[in-house]
């Protein structure tokens, strides 16, 4: 089941939310939904439900146009973040419930809700109520009732971020399975980029109103096509360092911190994208640029808060515990890994290993 939207368009009274999003998922496909609190996304996942009307443009279920059709009638399932299951009934009628008002067959009924419930682990827990489960036990419970529906098309609206952190982690590769087990077509919301980079096939940012960008994971991170995506993905954040480009072969921010351009890029100002550790750090020249402002321990690595004398901020990532103190001389300088964005925050020119990278990749989501 496939689901096209062809500028999808909504406001709330004068309140513009979204504005012409357009994209294509495919059967099979798990499709990430990601922004910032606010951005629509859960409007946008309304709509593709048939929850709340679209204000403009189409919406095709395998290439019929839905747009009038009851959600009842589009053949989908949803999982919210706040998963509703009725405290009376067990664990089994919760999953049963929404089979039962489709009248089908009681032996229909019985089977498709033991499948449910051994896909996701709980056939020991059919007779159990709610309450007597766990957070993570009961998001379960959800998921099986959106696969028992038997609907080729699930829809969920940040279905984790009740769980703690532990848990999350888990779910997020047992929803994984299920939906590439089942084949389902996951249209599947969320704030949290690390959850859409590891889970998603494509993931589609939302911001300001507009579609950011459409990608896999590694085209968003290493591709963004602009400063806001650069941003939005990454932990710690990619450094946005603002240069000043006089017509020559490299951007500099100092003598030691330059990046060689594989192209010509005409006058004016950049900002220049380069990941926290695609940045190399030497405590022992005398020669410095850089002076420590704070170190973070992570355990698997360190990052090193630094404030070049050229006046930036800077954060870089260093793989073992580094024994460096408040206003450390270091000198900082780059790998030939960057992105260079123009003055109206769009990517330019991608560069990995000295090389050219993807400019075909170049996309052109932005408002003129
Ligand atoms: P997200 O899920 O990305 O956090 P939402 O889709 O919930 O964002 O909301 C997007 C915007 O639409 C917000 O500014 C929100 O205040 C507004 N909004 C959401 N629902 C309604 C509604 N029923 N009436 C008016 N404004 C709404
Ligand atoms: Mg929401």
């Amino acid at each position: 089941m496939s689901i096209e939207l062809q500028k999808i368009t909504k406001s709330y009274d004068t309140n513009l939310v979204l504005e012409d999003v357009s994209v294509r998922i495919a059967t099979g496909e798990f499709f990430a939904i990601v922004g910032p609190s606010g951005c629509g996304k859960s409007t946008l996942l309304r709509m593709i439900a048939g929850l709340i009307p679209i204000s403009a443009g189409i919406l095709k279920i395998d290439e019929q146009v839905v747009n009038q059709l009851p959600p009842q009638d589009r053949k989908l399932t949803m999982v919210f973040q706040n998963y509703a299951l009725f405290p009376f009934l067990n664990v089994a009628e919760n999953v049963a419930f929404g089979l039962k008002a489709r009248r089908l067959a009681k032996d229909e009924v019985a089977q498709r809700v033991k499948q449910a419930l051994e896909l996701v682990n709980l056939s020991d827990f059919a007779e159990r109520k709610p309450r007597e489960l766990s957070g993570g036990q009961r998001q379960r419970v959800a998921l099986a009732r959106a696969i028992a529906s038997d609907a080729k098309i699930c829809l969920m609206d940040e279905p984790l971020s009740n769980l703690d952190a532990q848990l999350r982690g888990k779910m997020r590769s047992e929803i994984r399975e299920l939906q590439q087990q089942l084949g389902l077509t996951l249209i599947y919301v969320t704030h949290d980029q690390v959850e859409a980079m590891t889970m998603a096939d494509r993931i589609m940012v939302l911001h300001d109103q507009h579609v950011q960008q459409i990608g896999s994971p590694a085209q968003i991170y290493q591709q963004p096509q602009n400063t806001f995506v650069a941003n939005f993905f990454g932990t710690p954040q990619i450094n946005l360092l603002t240069v000043q480009h006089a017509v020559s072969d490299q951007l500099a921010l100092d003598s030691f911190l330059k990046f060689e351009l594989p192209t010509k890029l005409t006058a004016g100002t950049y900002q220049v994208g380069i990941r926290p550790g695609d940045l190399l750090v030497d405590f022992n020249q005398s020669q410095t640029n850089a002076a420590v402002r704070n170190l973070e321990y992570l355990g698997n690595q360190s990052v090193i808060h630094a404030k070049l004398d050229h006046g930036e901020e800077i954060r870089i990532t260093v793989a073992n515990h580094l024994a460096v103190g408040i206003n450390q001389r270091l000198l900082v300088t780059a790998k030939p890994n960057f992105i260079v964005f123009d003055q109206q925050q769009r990517a330019v020119l991608f560069v990995r290993g000295g090389k050219q990278d993807g400019t075909d990749q170049i996309q052109q989501f932005q408002q003129a």
